[in-house]
């Protein structure tokens, strides 16, 4: 089954992980949106309507091993891996490197799932399929709830993002939301809450 799109936006709003207004990104940029991932997965049932269409896609895969890059995926990747029955560990920077603490290990020819809650540039998830191929281990897939990259990003495995959800920025100067003359407000500020 897969979730219809309208359905899930509609989640997502009712449960302020995407907010609509005009917001002033961390980068600096404008946006008509603002989506915070982990807003929606504080709620048990969508946590679990997610990570099950993840685990339902990899079913077949023979996961042994979930890998979720820190912070934002380690909650989706530890449902999916409860699902899946598999040992699920996360990855976290160190000096700006991913990398595996806690003694955490991957093992040579294990197959491995790699989840993360959202996917703008792609980056934390292919610093964990890095850290895969090094332990020698095989990447099996990557699931992801939210592909934020506007069809930018592409994995070398079998991949499942359950929702493409297109991101509209502008420079301040060019905002056609400032023009129209409304304030941007920083998401995360009292203005919100
Ligand atoms: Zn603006």
């Amino acid at each position: 089954m897969k979730l219809p799109k309208e359905e899930l936006l509609e989640i997502f709003r009712q449960t302020k992980a995407l907010l609509e207004g005009h917001f002033e990104l961390t980068s600096g940029l404008h946006s008509p949106q603002y989506f915070q991932c982990a807003k929606v997965l504080q709620f048990p049932k969508y946590l679990h309507l997610f990570a099950g269409e993840i685990a339902k896609h990899f079913e077949y895969s023979e996961i042994e091993l979930v890998i979720s890059p820190a912070i934002g995926g380690i909650v989706v990747g530890t449902e999916v891996g409860r699902m899946l029955g598999a040992r699920t560990i996360f990855a976290e920077r160190e000096n700006g490197k991913m990398a595996l603490r806690r003694d955490f290990e991957m093992k040579k020819g294990e197959r491995v799932l790699v989840v993360e809650d959202v996917v703008t540039t792609g980056g934390s998830v292919e610093d964990v399929i890095g850290l895969v191929k090094d332990h020698g281990a095989r990447l099996a897939g990557v699931g992801y709830i939210v592909d934020r990259s506007n069809g930018s990003v592409k994995f070398e495995a079998k991949t499942l993002s359950i929702l493409q959800m297109d991101v509209v920025t502008y420079k301040k100067e060019e905002c056609p939301l400032c023009k129209a003359g409304s304030k941007a407000v920083k998401p995360g500020s009292r203005a919100l809450q």
